[in-house]
């Protein structure tokens, strides 16, 4: 059984994933976001956000007007979540992927299914992993769950698709089309190819979409490499013998394939997830009690990122300790 901090901290993710993703569904149909194509504008909190073109080529407002618009309702809304991300990925990394992305949700969805299928979080795995491990996960693959998988997989994709297509076109027209069976041939092929393509994603890519294909991600790795005392998962080195004798539950654990007993520069694309810590708290929890890996930030961090530079600092001996651990974990 992991810790009751790790458990509780797993809940809190799902609980934040869970309502993310509701609301990427739902804000083109409550009119929270969208960009309306057959308005050519922004629809926020339903009411329309204009940049002022219009009412400036009917001559209703000046230059001098038209450009207070732009700076108010396109330069500074995008300056200050430019800012906010910048400094959310400086601090704490992939937070946001982790916590809130409702790719990475189908990403941890489909993993789960296809080990219980296949035995392996991914096709492309050489082997597959143990059907019981040391932090009490206990699957045995059946081929029988192939089916609850592709259905899964085309559900989502199809959901994606028409989520995608009511960010684009009024949602009221594409549901009532959609139940009606009377979309237009436009609407049919961005769904069906829409469909098609993000099946292809969620069963052969999931994961290199994530590492290599998404921007947003990218762009927050590339920031949090950049600050060396950034929340990182911490391995307690000192205590590595007690390593020995586990199966590597971590590394078994971790959606994104990572090692989280690595330097950071090898976990590049970790999502601050925290089911390693999750793991390996469990497979320590009737053993030494406490796990070897940590959300760790400031000083205790150094460890993970300046080792990519070939320096070895002393780690401060409080760094691992229950107290810091209690203060320094992320989102709990
Ligand atoms: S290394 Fe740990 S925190 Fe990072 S993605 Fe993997 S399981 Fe999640
Ligand atoms: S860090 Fe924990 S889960 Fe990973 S190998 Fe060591 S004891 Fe096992």
């Amino acid at each position: 059984m992991a810790s009751l901090t790790t458990d509780r901290a797993q809940k809190k993710r799902l609980a934040w994933r869970s309502a993310f993703f509701l609301l990427f569904i739902l804000a083109p149909p409550l009119d929270i976001l969208r960009f309306d194509l057959t308005q050519n504008h922004l629809i926020l909190f339903g009411f329309p956000w204009t940049l002022g073109m219009s009412a400036f080529q009917q001559g209703t407002i000046d230059a001098t007007e038209m450009g207070m618009q732009m700076l108010l309702r396109l330069f500074l809304p995008l300056a200050l979540l430019l800012g906010l991300g910048i400094y959310i990925a400086w601090k704490w990394g992939r937070l946001y992927c982790g916590w809130l992305c409702p790719h990475f949700s189908v990403v941890e969805m489909i993993n789960a299914l296809m080990r219980r299928s296949l035995g392996k979080l991914s096709i492309w795995d050489k082997s597959p992993l143990p059907e019981n491990q040391r932090d009490g996960t206990s699957i045995k693959p059946d081929w029988r769950w192939w089916v609850v998988t592709a259905i899964a997989v085309l559900f989502f994709s199809f959901l994606w698709a028409v989520a995608l297509l009511t960010y684009l076109l009024p949602p009221n027209e594409i549901y009532s089309n959609l139940i009606n069976a009377s979309l237009t041939r436009n609407q049919f092929i961005f769904i069906g190819v829409g469909t098609l393509l993000l099946a292809i994603e969620f069963t052969f890519a999931r994961h290199l979409f994530c590492r290599f294909g998404c921007a947003l991600g990218l762009f927050q790795s590339l920031i949090w490499m950049g600050n060396k005392r950034a929340m990182v998962v911490a391995y307690d080195r000192k205590r590595a013998q007690v390593c020995v004798d586990c199966d590597t539950s971590c590394e078994h654990a971790c959606p994104m394939r990572l090692k989280p007993r690595s330097i950071k520069r090898r976990m590049f694309t970790c999502t601050q997830c925290m089911q390693c810590i999750a793991a390996c708290d469990a497979t320590q929890s009737d053993k030494s009690g406490a796990g070897l890996l940590k959300l760790l930030e400031d000083q205790c961090a150094l460890d993970v990122s300046v080792r990519d530079f070939g320096f070895k600092p002393d780690v401060p001996q409080h760094c691992f300790s229950k107290e810091n651990a209690g203060k320094k974990r992320c989102c709990h």
